[in-house]
């Protein structure tokens, strides 16, 4: 078999999946079952919304979609990624946490007691006198270390 003969027979036989109604309908039917599931995720993300681990996200989405799965935390995190929806928040040591994308800019504050990150609105703007001289600013990034209030009223 010639290697164009062999390239028809791969396309025809894909081809035929794509217009083969069959095929189409198991497609669209499991596509339709994600569909509740990504909205409970999607809905965990809002403008005033904390990043949030895909571990917190399973457990904040599961009374929302029962049946979860971390695997489908997983691809709807990278799903919900490439469409421009979230952006991951990488903060020092930590793994990656998901905030609403298109955010203004803002910076977060690490409880070292539950682990959980939260959002800070506000900054301590033009930090260039703290710049050693010669050299240019171009960004900063804080990230404030402590107890949130919950583990504050625990801690009495
Ligand atoms: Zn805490
Ligand atoms: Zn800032």
């Amino acid at each position: 078999m010639s290697f164009l003969e062999v390239i028809s027979r791969f396309a025809n036989r894909e081809s035929r999946i794509w217009v083969n109604n069959r095929g189409f309908s198991l497609y669209s039917v499991a596509m339709e079952r994600q569909t509740p599931q990504r909205d409970a995720i999607r809905s965990l993300f809002t403008e005033d919304g904390d990043p949030l681990t895909p571990q917190e996200i399973l457990e904040q989405a599961t009374p929302l979609a029962p049946r979860l799965s971390i695997a489908t935390v997983y691809r709807t995190i990278r799903a919900l990624e490439e469409l421009g929806e979230i952006v991951p928040v990488e903060l020092p040591g930590e793994p990656p946490r998901y905030e609403l994308a298109g955010k203004g800019h803002h910076h977060h504050f690490m409880c070292d007691q539950c682990g959980r990150a939260f959002e800070v609105d506000a900054c301590p703007g033009d930090l260039s006198k703290m710049t050693p001289k010669g050299f240019v600013l171009r960004t900063h990034d804080i990230t404030l270390y402590g107890l949130c209030d919950s583990c504050s009223k625990r801690a009495g």
